[in-house]
């Protein structure tokens, strides 16, 4: 079998908030998509994202990257993948590696469809079910009321699990920190887990500090405590607090996970399967959490990672951020705060074609 057609395009959807009704934040999210077509008439689908002012530039890369795997055998990934390495030695960088993880999960697609299994099949097929949580509802940048009403809504609508975010945009202190923490608390109980994202705002000493007072709220995860690359400041955060860090959605590639490892950085390793290189590469990096005895979690994409959180033992939630759900006809969808792996040969998934629309 080989590559015979690829096809890209770059889908612009609106950045809104459908979990809990929120307010649309001005602008939009840029995907690129990614088809690929065989000789043996099975097609692959894959896609990436910035989020940025480079998107064209990441569309282009998709394109040229994709033009040099006409021609191969889609069934050797990893010799599809040396090849794209080799052609732009400068890499490992971040536009190389978001465009190779299109071509790597359109790759998975066709493998799926191949041998007539879902990629989470393929991939391990641990679970049938996996937990899910809400995330995007509760933005630091949204007012505190909404975020609290927001909160209550989402666990009428069935979430378990819901992320939050601290670390607040213009005049904040750590008293105003502490209090929407509780206020989220209050509203959802204890018995909703309740995750929160720093997104690197903090240095070490203020990650110490305030998460100290945040541990009594029992947090279920403090994400992005810190830079992502001070390996050394997250072991120290990680030490101080009881609430459990979680941190590795920043890391590009499969290497900076062996240092944050080895530097017993984080309590719980975060997998973004569009930063890590795809899928060949996030289900190394779960391997490489699972000997260091500790679980994974994804970054956005849950239409993908249900498959993969969902295969590997070590395997704990997927985020819910449908992002780029509206770029799919239909999508796996949360239900009593779980996902339901998909059936369907490959990633079960098709392009709407009114969102994507291929040249
Ligand atoms: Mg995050």
């Amino acid at each position: 079998m080989k590559i015979t057609h690829a096809s890209t395009a770059l889908a612009s959807l609106p950045h809104d908030e459908p979990l809990a009704d929120g307010p649309t934040t001005p602008g939009s999210k840029n995907f690129i998509a990614l088809k690929f077509g065989t000789d043996a008439g099975v097609e692959g689908i894959g896609f990436t994202f910035f989020g940025g002012s480079l998107d064209r530039a990441l569309l282009t890369a998709v394109t040229d990257l994709a033009e040099l795997c006409k021609g191969e055998d889609p069934l050797r990934i990893e010799h599809i993948t040396a090849k794209l390495r080799a052609s732009s030695p400068g890499g490992p960088g971040g536009i190389l590696t978001l465009a190779m993880s299109a071509i790597d999960i359109a790759l998975w697609d066709i493998k799926g469809k191949v041998y007539n299994q879902p990629v989470a099949t393929l991939a391990g097929g641990h679970r049938n079910t996996v937990d899910t949580y809400a995330s995007g509802a509760l933005m630091r940048h949204f007012p505190l009321d909404h975020v609290v009403k927001a909160a209550a809504l989402l666990k009428s609508r069935g979430f378990r699990q819901m992320k939050t975010q601290l670390a607040l945009p213009g005049d904040t202190h750590q008293v105003k920190e502490i209090e929407r923490i509780r206020l989220i608390r209050e509203a959802i109980g204890y018995e909703t887990d309740l995750m929160c994202d720093i997104n690197q705002r903090w240095d070490v000493r203020q990650a110490i500090a305030i998460g100290k007072q945040v541990d009594p709220y029992r947090l279920f995860w403090l994400e992005d405590v810190t830079t992502c690359d001070d390996y050394a400041g997250l072991a120290a955060i990680t030490q101080a607090l009881d609430t459990p860090v979680a941190c590795g959605e920043y890391l590009y590639g499969i290497a900076p996970f062996r240092q944050m490892l080895e530097a017993r950085s984080v309590d719980i390793v975060m997998i973004d399967v569009l930063r890590a290189g795809g899928i060949t590469q996030w289900l190394k990096i779960a391997g490489m959490a699972e000997a260091f005895n500790l679980p994974v979690v994804s970054h956005l994409a849950p239409e993908i990672h249900v498959h993969l959180v969902s295969a590997v033992p070590n395997g704990l939630t997927v985020e819910y951020m449908p992002w780029s759900s509206r770029l799919f006809r239909e999508v796996v969808q949360p239900k009593d705060g779980k996902l339901t792996v998909p059936q369907k040969p490959g990633l079960g998934l098709e392009f709407d074609p009114k969102v994507v629309q291929f040249k």
